[in-house]
């Protein structure tokens, strides 16, 4: 009878008593350590039990251990170069916060803060005066109140004025945001019955006014963010829809979706409605998000009426959507940047994206692009081209969907002949650097928008990085 082959491997004492091993001890605590080495040393037997003969020396799976506590040790989330040429990228966070923001941030995670304390009354306080009152001051809005984000704040206000009643809207704007925000759906979990008006590409005053009824709890109109209706169309302009609201009694509200404090004209970008007309125009409630235009924490604005906020503040879904002490701190700091707009492109990262100049970008391009190739010929010899080239950002998050910004970059052309292949392996390799670099394909090229890219250095340190991934 033949004796059973024992297998070579080393015992968890031997590998945990290996120099390698007792370094990530150090690092990730002993217990952490034993049992990666367990579960390296059963692969190991696996292997050997399929056949794989061969020798496993203790400082073999001592390094696997470690490499293998390393990678669960990296955070899941990162930060990554976005270079997609779309500022506002709701799949990478949105608005970039500014330095203001971060460190009024930093400070409120290190410290208990005055969240609801009130220091001159010694009494309980509320979270949302902290920016109560600047955003009262930036849109001339009686009231507002904060919630977790603009799908948070439209559900609060259906929830709190229409529930059990009607609330009307245009058929032309009946969204859907992506990541499943629709609107009928947002309508009919406030527990308000969805009347619609209108036809996709034509509402009429006399729709509304012909819908308005002993029922009717709000009349509603939405920004239909992220696409248009083109051609023969006809809406019903805001400041007619809050005189019909008034004159019949029954509230408007306007859900602006991006939301800009300031006219974007200013810096040569299309005029958006602001906050401040809307509510001009007549709208009693108007909602809007924090990271989209306007460049904050994730947030959601009801603004307008102080009888309608109020009933939006003590509706009890109001605790459940409210927000915590740090993004309290983000919002008040990036609020008040806003009081001196002619700094804004300096101060607010998302509008010295929007401001940037093509040429300023060109010569970005020109910058990184030796460096870039030099990381390319590393990783694939004479396998890529860099060309500086000349694109089109877009702004993102459905504001302004039509919009571009001229923008410029840099392209990696394949000179292989199957491109589709290199491509990919290029766009795997980019986002396995240490700072993920996010690009985009696009006509059989791997295209950086540097529209985002500031830290210009760190790009340059990262892509030199690329070889090791080959
Ligand atoms: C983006 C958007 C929303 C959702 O806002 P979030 O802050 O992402 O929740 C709602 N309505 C409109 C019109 C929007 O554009």
């Amino acid at each position: 009878m033949n004796k059973p082959i024992r297998s070579p491997l080393p015992s968890v004492d031997e590998v945990l008593r290996h120099e390698t091993a007792q370094a990530a001890a150090a690092r990730f605590g002993r217990t952490a350590v034993t049992a990666q080495v367990r579960r390296q040393l059963e692969g190991a037997r696996a292997a050997f039990a399929r056949g794989e003969r061969g020798e496993v020396q203790a400082e073999t799976v001592a390094l696997a251990a470690l490499q293998a506590l390393e990678e669960a040790d990296q955070p899941s989330q990162r930060r990554v170069f976005n270079l997609t040429g779309t500022v506002l990228h709701t799949n990478l966070g949105r608005a970039v916060l500014p330095e203001a923001a971060v460190q009024a941030v930093a400070e409120a995670m290190r410290s208990p803060t005055t969240l609801e304390f009130n220091l001159r009354t010694g009494q309980r306080g509320e979270r949302d005066d902290h920016v109560r009152g600047v955003v009262r001051e930036l849109t001339g809005a009686e009231d507002a109140v904060l919630v977790n984000n603009n799908a948070a704040a439209a559900l609060l206000v259906l929830a709190a004025l229409a529930k059990g009643k009607e609330t009307i809207v245009s058929r032309g704007e009946l969204i859907e945001i992506g990541g499943s925000f629709r609107m009928p759906a947002i309508m009919a979990s406030a527990g308000t019955k969805l009347v619609e008006v209108g036809t996709t590409n034509r509402t009429h005053l006399k729709d509304y006014a012909e819908a308005i009824g002993p029922r009717t709890g709000l009349l509603m109109r939405v920004h239909t963010s992220n696409y248009i209706v083109q051609g023969f169309t006809k809406a019903v302009p805001e400041k007619e829809l809050a005189d019909l609201a008034r004159e019949r009694g029954v509230p408007f509200v306007d859900d602006l979706g991006s939301g800009t404090l300031v006219d974007l004209a200013r810096w040569g970008l299309r005029r958006e409605r602001t906050v401040q007309d809307a509510l001009r125009d007549g709208a009693d409630l108007v909602t809007f998000s924090g990271d989209k235009l306007l460049g904050g924490p994730q947030a959601g604005f009801i603004a307008g009426r102080k009888d309608l906020v109020q009933r939006c503040a003590r509706h009890p879904m109001k605790r459940a959507v409210r927000l915590d002490k740090l993004r309290l701190a983000a919002l008040e700091a990036t609020l008040k940047l806003y009081r001196d707009p002619d700094r804004l492109p300096e101060l607010l990262p998302t509008l010295r994206f929007f401001t940037r100049s093509r040429d300023e970008l060109r010569a970005v391009a020109a910058r990184l692009a030796p460096g870039l190739q030099r990381a390319l010929d590393r990783f694939a010899p004479a396998g890529w081209r860099v060309e500086t080239v000349d694109y089109a950002s877009q702004i993102g998050s459905g504001a302004l969907p039509l919009d571009t910004l001229r923008s410029a970059g840099l392209a990696c052309v394949p000179l292989a002949k199957r491109p589709g292949k290199s491509l990919d392996r290029l766009a795997v390799a980019l986002r396995s650097l240490p700072i993920p670099v996010i690009g985009r394909i696009s006509e059989d090229r791997l295209v950086l928008d540097l529209r985002c890219l500031e830290d210009e250095a760190g790009f340059l340190a990262t892509v030199s990085a690329l070889d090791e991934t080959a």
